[in-house]
């Protein structure tokens, strides 16, 4: 059944909701090349070899044996990184050797070039070595058998350095999630259009499809729909079939013109919340067949603040993440920036090192309405203002949700 109830719903209660019905996306195996921003779906591979595979060096030095103490020794030979094996190291030898070139036989100890000296085939050294010195054990990186974790997260250029480095060719990860994405309004034109009377340009497809792509996911625009409920059913029912979720924006109200959620309940089955959130009140969710349908409200600055408190933790779930993956720290604001008490608010901000403490501060990064994508385009951060405050108190200290880095 619909809810129309008159109570708002919380954004925890909203976000349960919506992930209950959420199921992981299929593992594919990927060439490693390709991986970075991956997640992974096995939890741990095992290394098949040591690494590194042999005993090498960590200088340019001389390879020989600790015990023989400080006595010269004769240079026997040479290792060299990818060079053929040098002669063994039996005692009062030594042989040359460079950084990575494997320990020979018999040696077990490197002294640098800088406390040698090399005189015809003598070597004298300034102190005598311990056993081991400069010397990197084989798999003293990672030894061969071992478990070695994989984070549920994206991929990072080190996690494929050492996916290489075990001589890994590809990996198991999810399969990006596909999502279908839908703008409605009969005053939306394409960007490069003429805007005519009462026209502005679709933002929100843009937007969105970007957002898709940073929580790693895939996004495939749909040909926009006018306010009929006929060509959204279409658009909606055209779309659903390749996609593992579906993104409308707009015509979500009560509007005369709202047709996005009868389009929803004549397809599939729907859920209408009042969500205590500011901007974003309105929010349609439904499913049709097991496929989730997310009508986020219109207004730019609505879509995204939604997007980002429901689809993108939907988008993480179903690559096996959980949360939000933001960075949230709490932070000193010292303006009253107003909002709609009953509700939570996630206002625009800056937030930078405070330079009057040890932690951050936020200050408002311009107007808060949900019609102004400026001052979210330059924020930093979302400040999370609970429930029944009608402003920031200042000099109190709130959360904020990082979407960039602190300067
Ligand atoms: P609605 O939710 O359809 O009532 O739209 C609310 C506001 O958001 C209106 O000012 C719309 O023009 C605007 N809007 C809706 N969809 C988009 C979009 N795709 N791009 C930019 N603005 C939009
Ligand atoms: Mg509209």
């Amino acid at each position: 059944m619909p809810d129309h109830g008159g109570s708002l719903q919380t954004v925890e209660e909203a976000l349960d909701r919506l992930l209950a019905g959420v199921g992981r996306t299929d593992a594919e195996q990927v060439a490693l090349t390709d991986a970075i921003g991956r997640v992974p779906s096995d939890d741990a591979v095992i290394a098949e070899h040591d690494v590194p595979p042999f005993a090498n060096s960590a200088m340019d030095g001389f390879a020989l044996r600790a015990d023989d103490g400080s006595v010269p020794r004769r240079v026997v030979g040479e290792s060299r990184a990818g060079g053929p094996p040098a002669p063994a190291v039996s005692p009062g030898t030594a042989v040359r050797i460079m950084t990575g070139a494997p320990i020979p036989p018999g040696a077990d100890a490197v002294v640098p070039v800088e406390l040698a000296n090399e005189r015809g085939d003598v070597l004298t050294v300034s102190e005598s070595p311990a056993s081991g010195a400069h010397v990197r054990p084989a798999g003293h990186d990672v030894a061969r058998g071992t478990s070695v974790a994989l984070p549920v997260a994206p991929i990072t250029s080190s996690v494929i350095g050492l996916l290489a480095a075990m001589g890994m060719p590809e990996i198991a990860v999810r399969r990006r999630p596909r999502v279908a994405i839908l703008s409605t309004g009969d005053e939306l034109r394409s960007i490069g259009a003429a805007l005519g009377h009462g026209q502005i340009f679709d933002s929100n497809a843009p937007a969105l499809a970007a957002a898709v792509t940073e929580a790693g996911a895939q996004a495939v625009v749909l040909e926009r729909a006018p306010d009929e409920p006929e060509a959204i059913e279409a658009r909606i029912s055209d779309g659903m079939p390749d996609a593992d979720l579906l993104v409308a924006s707009g015509g979500v109200s009560v509007g005369a013109h709202d047709h996005v959620r009868t389009a929803i309940e004549r397809l599939g089955t729907l859920d209408f919340w009042r969500i205590a959130v500011q901007p974003g009140k309105p929010l349609a969710f439904g499913r049709i067949g097991e496929r989730p349908v997310v009508g986020l409200p219109g207004n730019p600055v609505s879509a995204l603040v939604t997007f980002e408190l429901f689809v993108r933790p939907m988008l993480r779930a179903m690559l096996g993440m959980t949360g939000d993956g933001r960075v949230h720290v709490p932070v000193r604001v010292s303006e009253a920036l107003a909002k709609d008490t009953p509700r939570r608010a996630y206002l625009r901000v800056h937030v930078e090192h405070d330079p009057d403490g040890d932690g951050y501060r936020a200050t408002s990064a311009g107007g808060q309405l949900s019609s102004q994508l400026l001052p979210l385009a330059s924020a930093n951060a979302l400040l999370v203002v609970p429930e029944g405050l009608a402003a920031t108190q200042p000099g109190s200290t709130y959360q904020a949700i990082m979407l960039a880095p602190i300067p």
